[in-house]
């Protein structure tokens, strides 16, 4: 742990902390997860957003910010410690701080391992991770004369998938990309920033997992895939129109969809999440702590290619918020990955190991 962040914990009353994050992506299911453990919950809340933390009345108190980077002031960080707060990261963390201001600028104890989450901001340091593990990934290039069939283009610093798109040439790249910047979906500039990796052909699936540093133990929680539009909203359309109007959809999440899977698959499921924390161990001590997640296609020869990394809780999560079968099946009734965090601090606290699940 980091000196500063010591210093802060080192002044807290443990048998009276209150858990925090910042209002969007997953805060609903940590903020009630926390109230159903007993803790007293805050919310650091752009304005516009206040409504849904007090008509779902899940947090205590509000911290209400002009810019949810605004969590980085002084006055916000000074509130938040003499709350004891713990904050627990997620999405919108990584989208809207840098890899430095979360390892650096905020000093505030964190349920989850900090310098995986910037290690998680790099695409070349995710893909270094999943190869650490052994894990089968997509072939990923930047030379556009190296497409070999149906490709997705991404681009750095994309928000839930806005703005990718498909190419199955240099041309069609080429093309696709000046619709999306006509379309206002890029920026001229990102176009010399594409990066280019194999489509893989399947059906996407999400497994969210909770490494328990006090148990040592990984947890299979929960299976999602995201709903996005437009792609998912194309089968709508019939193969004819779709072509006359020549569509180019993007892959922007809109939601999520529980899944449960062929049991068959659980096995491999459960091992690639013991080998992704196997890896980040190596990466940075002491691994991952708590919530995690992949992106994941699984083909019709039921290969598993993995093309993403969280560090963290992710929102498709929220499908389990009041108990999922992988859930049910673990812990009973009513858990969920908000609420599993905090049973994991309560039960820190208890036995006096709070530092360990904390950066
Ligand atoms: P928002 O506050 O909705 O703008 O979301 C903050 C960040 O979290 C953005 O980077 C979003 O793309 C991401 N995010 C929000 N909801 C989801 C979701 N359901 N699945 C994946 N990413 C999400
Ligand atoms: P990402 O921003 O990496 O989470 O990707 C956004 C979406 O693009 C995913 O949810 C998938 O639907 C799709 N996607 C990304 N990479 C691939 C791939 N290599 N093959 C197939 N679909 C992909």
């Amino acid at each position: 742990m980091d000196a500063a962040v010591s210093e802060t914990l080192e002044k807290y009353d443990t048998d009276d902390l209150t858990i925090g994050t910042l209002g969007s992506h997953s805060a609903l299911n940590i903020l009630k997860g926390a109230k159903e453990e007993g803790f007293r919950t805050v919310c650091v809340c752009q304005r516009g957003s206040v409504s849904t933390y007090t008509r779902f009345p899940v947090a205590d108190h509000i911290i209400p910010v002009d810019d949810i980077r605004h969590v980085l002031r002084e006055e916000t960080r000074l509130e938040l410690k003499r709350k004891n707060t713990i904050l627990v990261p997620h999405g919108s963390f990584s989208a809207y701080l840098t890899p430095g201001q979360l390892v650096r600028e905020l000093d505030i104890p964190l349920f989850g391992n900090r310098w995986l989450l910037a290690w998680e901001a790099h695409r070349e340091k995710q893909e270094e991770w999943l190869r650490m593990a052994g894990l089968r990934q997509p072939r990923t290039f930047r030379d556009p004369s190296q497409i070999r069939g149906l490709t997705i283009a991404k681009f750095p610093g994309a928000k839930g998938g806005r703005g990718y798109f498909l190419a199955t040439s240099p041309e069609s790249l080429k093309e696709r990309g000046e619709d999306m910047v006509r379309r206002g979906l890029l920026r001229p500039e990102d176009l010399g920033e594409l990066v280019l990796q194999d489509y893989i052909v399947g059906v996407t699936i999400y497994p969210s997992y909770f490494h328990s540093i006090l148990d040592a133990e990984v947890e299979l929680l929960g299976v999602d895939r995201r709903y996005e539009s437009g792609i998912d909203g194309m089968w709508r359309i019939p193969a004819r129109e779709q072509l006359e109007a020549n569509l180019n959809p993007t892959y922007t999440v809109v939601g999520n969809i529980p899944i449960t899977l062929r049991e068959s698959l659980l096995a491999e499921y459960l091992e690639i999440g013991d080998r992704v924390v196997e890896a980040s161990k190596r990466i940075a001590e002491p691994g991952l702590i708590g919530p995690y997640s992949l992106e994941t296609v699984v083909t019709d020869s039921m290969e598993i290619y993995t093309f993403e990394i969280s560090a963290r809780i992710v929102a498709g999560t929220n499908t389990g918020i009041g108990g999922s079968p992988y859930s049910y099946l673990k812990h009973g009734e009513g858990m969920y990955m908000g609420r599993r965090i905090a049973k994991e601090i309560r039960k820190a606290v208890e036995i006096g190991r709070l530092r360990e699940t904390l950066t």
